[in-house]
């Protein structure tokens, strides 16, 4: 039987790299629901080429232009937000990538879990967001959540066939960014150029950043918390630059174990998808004569100070790690529009987890207020620092 397919995001890098997998595999797999934001004519095409049942455009004022391309074709189209929050509901859908980007993934996550859904997640920012709440859904509904970001894929591979009960650390590596080693006085004047410009991974826009800022990191150490439900004391970050190694387990007999490939996003994906069976690919293979050292050093929070500050959040917990995460979102917007230096993105993101309300045990409808919120103040102190 092939799995059938739901993508969330079908337009973004993961989405994109999620249907080379697909398409390497046409006996496994199935598409069968794409979703975009904006990006109609990414869309349309994929729609002609995989043939989903039903494809979705969250921007309403692209569903004429989407409809009219794909009359000719058997394919529902549908339009909105609350559309990609119902499409996961689909009986025909096997498994939901959520590859959304931000705050915009908790809704149709939630609603997949409920549904559910076998679940693929690129998208952390749900998981920082509403860890508690997202997991208990997970728990009451009996759903596999398979994660794919590349550093959980590792620590999951890595505790296959082990008792998480064993497990005394976790090491996530990060490649520490274009920035790496660098001054304050260097970071005052780099620009979203400079920073787009990733040493070993082409992503999209708000996670390159992310991964600029150490931020990325700070999502992920929050994220790793709820996947695997460790004490923040059992995470440590460690700084690799050559993104061999995607993270690290180790026990409590004091063995390590690693998962390592050269970096490329399709391997945790197809991962994910073929979970739990490990189907051939023929992505490039890591060589060892190529690389003559592995490296490893402690990352610099003095400099980076996001990933402080998302430890903060993670130890202080209700409401504030999304508090962060909102936060971020818009400072990362602004910084990619230029309208917010590189060293000013930790400053508002921690006067906002100042003054925005703590709630230490938020419902849903909490998060949404606090997202909310959170954004006008970050706004407000982004025009400010002009
Ligand atoms: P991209 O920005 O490349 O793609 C985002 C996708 O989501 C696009 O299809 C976009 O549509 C759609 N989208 C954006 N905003 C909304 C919204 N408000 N409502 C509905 N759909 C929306 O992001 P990435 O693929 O890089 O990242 C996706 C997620 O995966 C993020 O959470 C990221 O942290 C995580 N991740 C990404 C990795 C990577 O290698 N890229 C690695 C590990 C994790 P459109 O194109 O039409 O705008």
């Amino acid at each position: 039987m092939k799995k059938r397919i739901a993508i969330l995001g079908s337009t973004g890098s993961i989405g994109t790299q999620a249907l080379e997998v697909i398409k390497l595999h046409p006996d496994k797999f199935e598409i069968e629901v794409l979703t975009a934001q904006k990006n109609a004519g990414l869309l349309i095409a994929q729609a002609i080429e995989f043939k989903p049942n039903t494809v979705v455009i969250g921007k309403k004022e692209f569903y004429s232009r989407v409809s009219e391309a794909l009359n000719p074709y058997d394919i529902k189209v549908y339009a909105g937000e609350e559309s990609i929050c119902q499409i996961v509901e689909l009986d025909t859908i096997d498994i939901v990538l959520i590859a959304l980007v931000g705050f915009a993934g908790l809704k149709p996550t939630v609603r997949a879990i409920k549904a559910k859904k076998q679940i693929a997640l690129a998208n952390k920012e749900s998981l920082v967001v509403a860890g508690d709440l997202v997991t208990k859904l997970i728990n009451e509904n009996n759903v596999r959540l398979i994660p794919v970001d590349s550093e959980h894929s590792a620590i999951f591979q890595c505790l296959t066939g082990e008792n998480p009960d064993d497990i005394e650390k976790i090491f996530l590596t990060a490649s520490g960014g274009p920035f790496r080693g660098k001054s304050l006085d260097y970071l005052a004047y780099v620009n979203k150029q400079d920073a787009l410009n990733h040493p070993n991974w082409s992503m999209g826009d708000k996670i390159t950043i992310d991964s600029a800022t150490l931020m990325n990191k700070g999502l992920e150490v929050i994220e790793a918390k709820w996947l695997f439900g460790i004490n923040p004391n059992q995470i440590e970050v460690i700084i690799h630059p050559q993104s061999i190694i995607h993270s690290l387990v180790q026990f409590s007999d004091g063995s390590i174990k690693a998962q390592m490939s050269l970096p490329d996003m399709r391997l945790p994906i197809q991962y994910a998808l073929s979970y739990p069976e490990r189907i051939y690919a023929d992505f490039p293979r890591f060589n060892f004569s190529d690389f003559s050292k592995l490296t490893f050093e402690s990352p610099d929070i003095k400099n980076f100070r996001n990933l402080a500050l998302a430890y903060k959040a993670l130890e202080k917990g209700g409401n504030m790690p999304c508090i962060l995460n909102a936060a971020n979102e818009v400072v990362v917007e602004a910084f990619l529009k230029d309208r917010i230096g590189f060293l000013k993105m930790p400053e508002v993101i921690e006067k906002c987890m100042e003054a925005v309300k703590y709630i230490k045990e938020p419902s849903f409808h909490d998060y949404h207020d606090t997202d909310k919120e959170t954004r006008e103040k970050a706004a407000s102190l982004v025009a400010d620092s002009n």
